[in-house]
């Protein structure tokens, strides 16, 4: 008998239908002779509808509050899954994150997992009923608070579960068939990929594939969990997400690019003017680490001969963008840098690949692909089997057909369906 954890996102449980078709795939699961816990998100919208309200109320809530009202989401469709389940003559039990043994650290809305004791969960399976467990949530160690895991956490809390239970397998069901070469809302002929490394996986989830929460793709790289990503409206295989033994290592049959990943959700500030001495950058980055803002992409401009000043831009998430505006602000008459840029009209194009390591002329076929495509490049990042370009937010999705078509990457007919989700 196998220990399988299901996760199934708010697009599989938007509606009382939903939740009735995968009340049934649960079951067929268990069925199946395997012990079953399944981890839910809110239904469809739910959350962001929440956070709506929340501002209705007020600009800034506080942040112990909004976990308490985020978290009611995922209760929600716990408890109506169960009900479901129970209706198709099988025992349900529905757990909140706290109950099943979540523990986070007490950083409301981005609150780490430090420790899982599912005893509650085993428990209920040793007496052979299925756990339906509520995702995004957990209680904080010291303060005894409900958490949040920040959004899309449920995949996290799906991993966290299936390491600490030990499970064989950690199903993630989304409203797409698996991971895809690009997002086929932009590239209609994006391709299904079969098999993913970890390495490869995390590279997507960082480059902003939205198919997976970053953390939940580490989580699952330190235990060696192998993760399933499926479709819960279809029965298609889907990826795999894995370290395979025959490959590790080698570059055997590894493909050379796997998939093209973009991201508009970051901004990028140009610190112009700073003075070419030692110090300088480690000064701005302090502050800004100090205000614990993650900064993506840093170029630094060679310096002007005439004024021994140089330009350095760096990207980050938008939504952290005016606190690092203000910071910065507050170290010019230390720094001397001349003036601050922002913009926000930018967006991220990744090319990712493990084969790429030892295929050269990877980056010479991508950027003629942009430029081609008439893409102009604003900055560059690279890693071992990834290289990022900066562009301009309206050459986003000409950016990634070129480099998806460039690298062969297109199927010769539309595989991709999109089947719920409001993209939200
Ligand atoms: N419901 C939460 C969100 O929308 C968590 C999740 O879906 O994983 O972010
Ligand atoms: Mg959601």
């Amino acid at each position: 008998m196998a220990l399988v954890v299901q996760k199934y996102g708010g697009s599989s449980v938007a509606d009382a239908s939903c939740i009735k078709r995968v009340a049934q795939r649960i079951v067929a699961t268990k069925k199946a002779g395997n012990d079953v816990v399944v981890i839910v998100s809110a239904m469809g919208d739910t959350t962001d509808e929440l956070l709506d309200l929340a501002k209705q109320v007020s600009p800034l809530p506080p942040g112990r509050e909004l976990d308490m009202l985020l978290t009611s989401g995922e209760r929600i469709s716990m408890a109506l899954l169960a009900m479901a389940i129970a209706n198709l003559g099988h025992e349900a039990r529905s757990f909140t994150g706290s109950q099943a043994g979540v523990i986070t650290d007490s950083t409301h809305g981005k609150a780490r997992i430090i420790d899982v004791t599912p005893g509650r969960i085993q428990e209920a399976l040793g007496l052979g009923h299925i756990a339906i467990v509520a995702g995004f949530q957990g209680v904080s160690q010291d303060t005894k608070d409900i958490t949040t895991l920040g959004r899309g956490g449920s995949d996290t809390t799906a991993v966290a579960l299936a390491a600490a239970l030990e499970a064989d397998v950690c199903e993630i069901y989304t409203d797409v068939d698996g991971v895809f070469t690009a997002d086929p809302r932009i590239v209609p002929t994006a391709r299904q990929i079969p098999r993913l490394s970890f390495e490869e996986t995390l590279e997507m989830a960082a480059c902003g594939a939205k198919i997976l929460h970053l953390r939940c793709v580490e989580y699952a790289r330190r235990f060696q969990l192998p993760i399933h990503v499926r479709s819960s409206f279809s029965s298609k295989e889907g990826t795999w997400v894995f370290t395979d033994p025959k490959t590790e290592g080698t570059e055997m049959e590894q493909p050379i690019i796997s998939g093209v990943a973009h991201d508009r959700s970051e901004a990028k500030i140009t610190v112009v003017g700073v003075p070419d001495k030692i110090g300088e950058a480690a000064a701005i980055f302090k502050t800004l680490a100090d205000a614990e803002i993650n900064i993506d992409m840093i170029v630094q401009n060679v310096s002007a001969a005439a004024t021994g000043r140089t330009d350095i831009s760096f990207t980050l998430p938008t939504n952290d963008a005016q606190m690092a505006l203000t910071a910065l602000k507050k170290i010019q008459s230390k720094v001397v840098f001349d003036s601050l840029l922002f913009d926000d009209r930018i967006g991220k194009v990744s090319l990712i690949g493990a084969g790429m390591r030892s295929h050269p002329g990877v980056t010479a076929t991508f950027f003629s692909a942009l430029a081609n495509a008439g893409v102009n490049i604003e900055m560059i990042s690279t890693s071992e089997i990834r290289i990022s370009v900066v562009v301009d937010e309206d050459d986003v999705d000409a950016a990634v057909n070129a480099a998806h078509q460039a690298f062969d990457l297109d199927a010769d007919e539309v595989e991709a369906v999109v089947y719920g989700g409001s993209g939200r």
